[in-house]
């Protein structure tokens, strides 16, 4: 896929990938054998209509396509961007096996965006058709958080006839879409656009709503709402515990990204929350969220930037392509080292890290290789910044003020496979539920709970 070249991107937020032409599309399109039984299919959590959007597209039909698409998929534009569809969709095509797979998600990509250029004529009609079909059913139900799992679920009760309203916390609807996941992978204006478009379909999104202060579960049950759903995510970043943590010029990647993606910290004064990058920076972990903070801080200035990462790069979690874009951008690799301590200078500044090398073992319980200290390998790594990225837990606002709602031992939601909890009639999935995962699970949680809402509403 073309992309910006990396000299030029490093300093700018404008997206890196930037789409297939009309050619390109067709001609890649074109590679799919159409399978009788697509295994594709099976790989997308939202079922998306694999096959069918891409035959339209190889026949130049790109309406067909978008409908085909938007039939199962409510934010096409963001999944083209973000999923990982190495490890889902593509994985199971059939040309995978010799050569590349059918590149679903960029096709996905060139659907959605071709369709919002038509200035979302498309998706409006089609919100109207899916919605005047359907008989309002005179229920109310409750959102908690608007993430994709939070908005996919909307979006699917809204279709069913129910009056949904969604109540988010911050200022703005989209969850990690639009306070992490940075502007030069997936550009807000896109988000905004399809959350607009969810909109059309009669949700009602409040906005600067935190359950379990602004309200609680049990409140709403008494104002009405017969099925709540909770999609709060796992915003609550995690720590190493090693000394010097609260030393100024550590960041938790989560408050790093925030205040440059959403509260724009980079145009101070202009905007009011700052966000300084330093010029030495290191990043703890090797997640998309540290690919992120690492590539968003060499933006913001700084001129050395470190992934430090206790394992080696094969055990990396984030995204083959990520990876790719950060080495491309000039992000330093400092694999099989982690720190035991963040050492500081007498005004309370961090100035470097002591740090241990390691050396793989045994594999662990997670079937990656255990990383093992070098006995005597200590070193000093000088850094002005470092940012943790080494997972989130669940954010437990609305989790401590339900009480009776069971939770799993990492402070999770406990749900069942339709998103079930302990409560009746209280609904939960995404990273609220699995622990920090992905955007396009998220969104299959959604889905699958709005069908048990559904059940469980039409049967009381
Ligand atoms: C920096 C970063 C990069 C990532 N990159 C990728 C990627 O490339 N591909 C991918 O597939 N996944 C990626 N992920 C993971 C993905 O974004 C998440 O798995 C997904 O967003 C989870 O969706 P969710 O709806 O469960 O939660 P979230 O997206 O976290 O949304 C939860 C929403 O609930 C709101 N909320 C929280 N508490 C309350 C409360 N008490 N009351 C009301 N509202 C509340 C939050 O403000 C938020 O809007 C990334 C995550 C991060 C942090
Ligand atoms: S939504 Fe994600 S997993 Fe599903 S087809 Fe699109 S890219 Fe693949």
């Amino acid at each position: 896929m073309p992309c910006q070249a990396p000299e030029e991107r490093i300093r700018n937020f404008r997206e890196v990938a930037l789409g297939y032409t009309e050619e390109q599309a067709v001609l890649e399109a074109q590679r799919c054998l159409q399978c009788k039984k697509p295994k594709c299919r099976d790989g997308c959590p939202v079922e998306v209509l694999i096959p069918e959007f891409i035959q339209a597209v190889a026949e130049r039909n790109f309406a067909e396509a978008a409908a085909q698409l938007k039939e199962k998929n409510a934010l096409p534009a963001v999944c083209g961007r973000v999923c990982p569809q190495e490890s889902q969709c593509e994985s199971k095509c059939i040309i995978g096996i010799k050569s590349e797979p059918v590149a679903i998600g960029r096709l996905e990509r060139f659907v959605a965006d071709w369709e919002m250029a038509q200035e979302g004529q498309m998706a409006k009609e089609k919100c109207t058709s899916a919605t005047s079909t359907v008989s309002p059913k005179g229920k109310k139900v409750a959102i908690i958080g608007a993430g994709p799992a939070g908005l996919t679920c909307a979006a699917d009760m809204a279709r069913l006839g129910y009056d949904v309203t969604v109540f988010e916390a911050l200022h703005v609807a989209g969850g990690v879409l639009m306070y992490g996941i940075p502007e030069f992978r997936l550009p807000k204006a896109i988000v905004e656009k399809e959350i607009n478009t969810l909109c059309q379909l009669g949700v009602n999104v409040q906005v600067n709503m935190v359950g379990g202060k602004t309200f609680t579960v049990e409140e709403l049950q008494q104002k009405g709402y017969e099925a709540i759903f909770i999609g709060t995510g796992a915003g609550l970043p995690n720590f190493m515990g090693i000394p010097g943590e609260n030393f100024c010029g550590v960041f938790a990647a989560n408050e790093f990204l925030t205040r440059t993606n959403l509260m724009k910290g980079y145009d101070f004064p202009n905007a009011l929350t700052p966000v300084r990058a330093g010029s030495k920076v290191a990043v703890l972990g090797a997640g998309n969220v540290a690919m992120d903070a690492a590539r968003t801080a060499l933006r913001l200035g700084a001129e050395e930037v470190s992934i430090v990462y206790r394992r080696s790069e094969k055990e990396m979690p984030a995204r083959a392509e990520e990876i790719e874009h950060a080495h491309e951008e000039g992000v330093q690799f400092k694999v099989l080292t982690n720190p035991v301590e963040i050492v500081g200078d007498e005004q309370g500044w961090v100035k470097g890290m002591r740090c241990l090398r390691y050396e793989l073992g045994e594999p662990d319980e997670s079937g990656r290789r255990r990383p093992v200290a070098i006995d005597g390998s200590e070193f000093f790594m000088e850094v002005d910044t470092v940012i943790v990225a080494i997972g989130q837990g669940p954010n437990p606002l609305v989790t401590q003020s339900t009480p009776g709602l069971e939770l799993n031992r990492k402070g999770t939601i406990y749900a069942d496979e339709e998103g079930r909890t302990s409560l009746e009639g209280v609904f939960a999935g995404g990273d609220i539920v699995t622990g920090a995962a992905t955007v396009i699970l998220a969104m299959g949680a959604g889905k699958k709970a709005a069908r048990a809402m559904d059940q469980y509403l039409q049967s009381k």
